[in-house]
């Protein structure tokens, strides 16, 4: 899988490859990223890649030519036809089920943008797929773009160290999408605060339960969007249902 980044700031990109759980996803070359920055193919001394919007405003637009040249230098790199994803706040929201379906894939091209964004004409002929991390504006698509490839990181096989616990965490198909329960650990008693009973019983069965009741009243109480959707898809048993009946 090869993830090619086009951006104006690749030395963003080398230390959250470095560090945490994740690196191994990169440093085992699970998850190749290649780093072009336009400026390397935009000419004169100034290497100059931005210029002023066509009639006026604030701000500075990312001009096509360097951006072309940098994404024809990554397709004679490339053997496939990979897609080209844009950052970009109108686009989709970026969500566990598009983390999962880039996760499969062979990988993709990812632009970051800056200044006001990118020249509409570069954006009508050569980008498939925009996609926005939420309603609020970033001075550039570096921070999604590393959002995107750690959460693709860390579903890959091997690279969370027990084996797919990621099919523990929130939004995940496995537990129906619903949210995360809370977690404890040592000290048990810790500011006059113990933890919930069950979780010292030993009783793995007991456990489980009261993992899954508090996945359902959390959902419940802060993406009741989550629960319905997962009691649509038939997902929610007799005892599940109780449970949300019976509350806190
Ligand atoms: N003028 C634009 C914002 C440009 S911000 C507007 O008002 O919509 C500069 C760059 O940051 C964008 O080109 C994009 O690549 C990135 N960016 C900013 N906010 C983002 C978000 N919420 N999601 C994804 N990318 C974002």
């Amino acid at each position: 899988m090869r993830f090619d980044v086009v951006t104006l700031f690749p030395e963003l990109f080398t230390p959250f490859q470095t560090v945490g759980i994740t690196r191994r996803a990169f440093e085992a070359g699970q998850m190749d990223v290649h780093c072009t920055n336009p400026r390397d193919f935009a000419p004169g001394n100034y290497r100059r890649v931005d210029d002023r919007p066509f009639g006026g405003g604030p701000g500075m637009v990312m001009m096509a030519p360097p951006l072309e040249a940098a994404l024809t230098h990554i397709r004679t790199q490339r053997s496939d036809s990979a897609p080209v994803l844009l950052f970009s706040p109108i686009g989709q929201r970026l969500d566990h089920a598009m983390v999962q379906r880039w996760a499969a894939s062979s990988g993709a091209i990812l632009l970051c943008g800056r200044y006001e964004g990118i020249d509409q004409r570069f954006i009508d002929s050569h980008v498939d797929e925009q996609i926005s991390i939420g309603d609020f504006v970033l001075s550039g698509g570096e921070i999604p773009a590393i959002a995107l490839l750690d959460a693709i990181a860390r579903l890959q096989p091997g690279v969370l160290s027990d084996a797919d616990s990621h099919h523990l965490d929130s939004f995940n198909p496995a537990l129906d999408g619903l949210l995360d329960c809370p977690h404890y650990t040592r000290p048990e008693q810790w500011n006059g605060v113990g933890v919930p009973d069950v979780l010292l019983s030993g009783h793995h069965v007991q456990i489980e339960r009261w993992r899954r009741d508090q996945r359902l009243l959390i959902t419940a109480e802060h993406r009741p969007d989550l629960l319905q959707a997962a009691r649509q898809a038939g997902r929610l048993s007799a005892e599940d249902e109780r449970v949300l009946a019976r509350g806190r």
